[in-house]
């Protein structure tokens, strides 16, 4: 069965809210470091980390971030390690690398992209980070969908379905780009990210004193604590990892990473890795990344190091080279490094 179309707001929804919001949003708006400015590439960057955590864990790190790399050309030239070390701690790091090769390419091609359209061509680049740099920097009249939005626009208009099916969602994205059209679209995206973010929050949101309650179909059927249906999650896959630690002189043999799925084509000690249907009955950890539940079971290696090649890397540099908590977790249970946690 098809799942069914998003049911859109009313007219007189969609012609009132975007000014009330606006208006909401002029008075009750955070001081949030990102806000400051409408310089795309600082856009672009608090975009992509907020994309994984709290607003209120990602300021110092894009202030730190930022210190270091204040402009696309300097995130493009600097090592990758250095990019990674500074995002070491907001996990994900396949985003920091992406983000560094867009850097990249907007270097060489002498612009910051102004649309959303070729900001999507970027490496990293999905249709919300495209659409809220092509928005917040640029002005561009397009609409954002994030976690927030698809709360604030399902409870509006009060739709109790899946809202996860690419249907759905391309009706979300085009009510959002209507709502966009009609004021600044700066304004409108960030004012209903911030309604999302703070008043009509996942549990209790506080209806009293939200601008557009008038207009929120799932407040006058009593239906807010079941809209937005919850995602079905995909169950964890369980791995077990089997890291050897080789070490001399202070220095640990560190490999790419070709052979686990997790922290794919980063450095990473040597090993083996295989799937599993339940968890082994022995292992010194279990850690999460992502989808996978990893068990791990560290070999200690010989000082000769691993076959084919390997890099030795002094162990007070390794979370330089290899930003992971997986890793120094690994370290740390053989008392080779210290760990805070
Ligand atoms: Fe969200 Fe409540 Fe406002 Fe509806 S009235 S949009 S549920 S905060």
């Amino acid at each position: 069965m098809s799942s069914p179309s998003f049911r859109p707001l009313s007219a007189a929804a969609e012609q009132a809210v975007p000014s009330e919001l606006a208006q909401w949003f002029s008075a009750s708006r955070r001081a949030l470091p990102w806000r400051a400015h409408r310089d795309p590439y600082k856009i672009w960057v608090s975009e992509v980390m907020l994309q994984q955590t709290t607003v209120a864990a990602v300021v110092p790190y894009y202030e730190r971030f930022l210190k270091q790399f204040p402009d696309v050309k300097t995130l493009a030239r600097a090592p990758e390690e250095k990019v990674l070390a500074a995002w070491a701690g907001l996990g994900y790091y396949s985003r920091a690398r992406r983000l560094r090769q867009a850097a990249q390419e907007i270097l060489k091609n002498g612009s910051f992209p102004a649309s959303h359209k070729e900001l999507l061509k970027l490496p990293g680049f999905g249709p919300y980070t495209a659409r809220a740099v092509s928005s917040l920097a640029f002005g561009e009249k397009v609409g954002v969908v994030d976690g927030n939005v698809i709360r604030v626009l399902t409870r509006l208009s009060g739709f109790p379905h899946p809202w996860w099916g690419s249907k759905v969602q391309r009706s979300l994205q085009a009510q959002a780009d209507l709502l966009a059209q009609s004021t600044d679209p700066y304004v409108f995206n960030q004012a209903i990210m911030e309604l999302g973010a703070t008043v009509c929050t996942p549990q209790k949101p506080t209806c009293t004193v939200c601008p557009v309650i008038e207009h929120c179909q799932a407040h006058q059927r009593k239906q807010v604590a079941s809209i937005p249906l919850a995602r079905p999650r995909p169950a964890k896959k369980i791995w077990i990892w089997q890291p050897s630690l080789h070490v001399r002189e202070a220095k640990v043999a560190l490999v790419v990473n070709n052979y686990a799925p997790f922290l794919k084509g980063q450095w990473m000690l040597p090993g083996t890795a295989r799937p599993s249907q339940k968890p082994p009955q022995e292992f010194a950890f279990k850690h999460t990344i992502t989808n996978y539940d990893i068990f791990v079971l560290p070999r200690q290696g010989s000082a000769s190091g691993p076959k084919g090649s390997c890099e030795w890397v002094p162990l007070a540099k390794v979370s330089e080279k290899t930003p992971s908590s997986l890793i120094k977790k690994a370290l740390s249970h053989y008392k080779l490094i210290e760990t805070s946690s």
